[in-house]
């Protein structure tokens, strides 16, 4: 496993919001994590990033417990968070995203580069001299993709990255997280709302109510199971 979850309990203030997750993600596999609004499938993605404590159990990536490692650290070794809303910096080009970010996340061997980024998306190639948030959503959110990717990322969890596009781009963007993780080895933890379309992505599915794990196996495995009243 590259990413470990074991008994995994987290919140905010006085209030547990998500208890006894224990799930994994191997290398080059991708893990849906589905559920209805207010789960808590963000704050099970910001709990492996770092951005929240777990108040119970660990959180494991290469074997080692994470505790509480920075969230730099945790960027570091290759855990990366595609966050709902677009990670992208609107006010600076296309280039001046990917630079900037290239220059954080190491760009001395890294795995992913600037270049990979623009032959993955030819689209921002053409377009590294307009200010990224004047794009579409498409566009914006292939870049918030590849600076997701740039650098060695080696665990990705992308929080409901279909939001706002429409199905065809939803279908490409799939189809390139998919491509990346088997040809890179990476992982992906994907939450979705469109349930259909990261059912096709997944290898495996994991789906949460009320903060606990209600389900976790293949995505066959859930189409004929009696899961769905939970949605
Ligand atoms: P959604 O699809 O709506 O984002 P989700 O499954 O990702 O749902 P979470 O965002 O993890 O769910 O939220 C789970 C619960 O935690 C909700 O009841 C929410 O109100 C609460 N919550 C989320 N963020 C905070 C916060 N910063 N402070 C307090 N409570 C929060």
């Amino acid at each position: 496993m590259i990413l470990e979850l074991a008994g995994v309990a987290a919140g905010y203030g006085s209030k547990t919001v998500v208890s006894d997750l224990s799930f994994g993600v191997e290398p080059g596999q991708i893990v849906a994590l589905l559920g209805h609004n207010g789960a808590g499938k963000t704050t099970t993605l910001k709990t492996v990033m770092g951005l929240i404590a777990p108040r119970a159990g660990e959180v494991r990536f290469d074997g080692q417990a994470l505790g509480r490692m920075p969230v730099a650290e945790r960027v570091a070794r290759g855990i990366r968070l595609l966050p709902e809303g677009r990670g992208i910096f609107p006010d600076l080009t296309v280039a001046e995203n990917i630079d900037v970010v290239a220059a954080r996340t190491g760009a001395q061997g890294a795995m992913l580069k600037p270049a990979d980024v623009y032959a993955l998306f030819p689209v921002l190639d053409e377009r590294r001299a307009t200010r990224s948030g004047s794009m579409s959503g498409g566009q914006q959110q292939m870049l918030a993709f590849g600076l997701a990717i740039l650098g060695t990322p080696r665990c990705l969890m992308l929080d409901e990255p279909s939001i706002g596009l429409q199905p065809n781009l939803v279908e490409r963007l799939f189809g390139q997280v998919r491509d990346v993780c088997r040809a890179h080895g990476m992982a992906a933890l994907l939450v979705e709302q469109n349930v259909a379309a990261a059912m096709g992505l997944a290898d495996r599915v994991v789906i949460m109510n009320n903060g606990r794990i209600v389900f976790e196996g293949l995505p066959e495995e859930a189409r004929a199971s009696n899961v769905w009243h939970y949605f």
